[in-house]
């Protein structure tokens, strides 16, 4: 072959695979179930050469699906409609995102377009506007509790920690806690993400949550692996860690 052909083919190939690998991360879904008619659906994107999950949940209810929270902005939105349409027959009627980042707001414009009641707390919403991300079209003041088809959960603002504004959302029969980013993965070596945290009030939040909802069977983390009950206590493991991290800093 001749030397200039065959850089060309190297770097189309180059090209090409680097393209299917983005597809293929973009495009991945990962759904497992809780327990029940609850699932936690990952979705994944690459930051640089680091590929990043993020874990968020839906309940199948008679009445329809409840969604909480969007996958990544990479990921095709419609896809993962139908794929949840497809597994369990049921049309998602509501979502809930539990702070104002793109893993989980991302998908609230194209919800809103289909009809699907979306929810944010109205502290979210404010920050929403000021970082120009997709807003909900219902608001919640305070915390509030949701009846759909049997199920029945609550939504709790504990005080601030990874953001300003992240939520928690308990089911009390099922004794289900989806703690969202505010709760670090057993997995999670430090606090991540920082840049919008309140790590001085964090402990003080993820005590209040430990305190309003007793024994959680599940707990479900934003990131990582969420089979652990351990992820609050490790979450105020991580936060006594880096506070020291920083004292020595000084
Ligand atoms: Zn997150």
């Amino acid at each position: 072959m001749k030397p200039v052909l065959s850089l060309v083919l190297t770097l189309f190939l180059l090209f090409s695979s680097n393209i299917s690998f983005g597809q293929t991360v973009n495009n991945e879904l990962k759904i497992t179930q809780i327990t029940g008619d609850f699932y936690v659906y990952t979705t994944y994107k690459m930051f640089g050469t680091k590929k990043q999950d993020a874990n968020a949940m839906y309940v199948v209810t008679p009445e329809g699906v409840i969604l909480f929270d969007s996958p990544w902005d990479t990921f095709p939105f419609q896809s993962l409609l139908d794929t949840i349409e497809a597994k369990h027959h049921k049309k998602i009627i509501l979502a809930v995102a539990t702070h104002s980042h793109e893993d989980r707001t991302s998908g609230l414009d194209f919800y809103k377009q289909l009809g699907i009641k979306t929810y944010t707390t109205k502290q979210t919403d404010e920050i929403s506007i000021e970082y120009e991300r997709p807003r909900a079209e219902f608001l919640i003041e305070k915390d509030t509790v949701f009846n759909v088809g049997d199920f029945k959960f609550e939504t709790y603002y504990a005080g601030e920690g990874h953001t300003k504004d992240n939520i928690v959302i308990w089911f009390e029969k099922q004794k289900i806690l989806y703690g969202g980013c505010l709760v670090k993965s057993i997995d999670a070596k430090d606090l991540e993400y920082v840049g919008e945290a309140n790590v001085t009030e964090w402990p003080n939040t993820i005590k209040r949550v430990q305190t309003k909802f007793n024994k959680p069977k599940f707990i479900i983390t934003g990131h990582h692996d969420w089979k652990s009950i351990y992820s609050l206590k490790h979450t105020l493991n991580l936060l006594r860690a880096n506070e020291k991290k920083n004292k020595y800093k000084k």
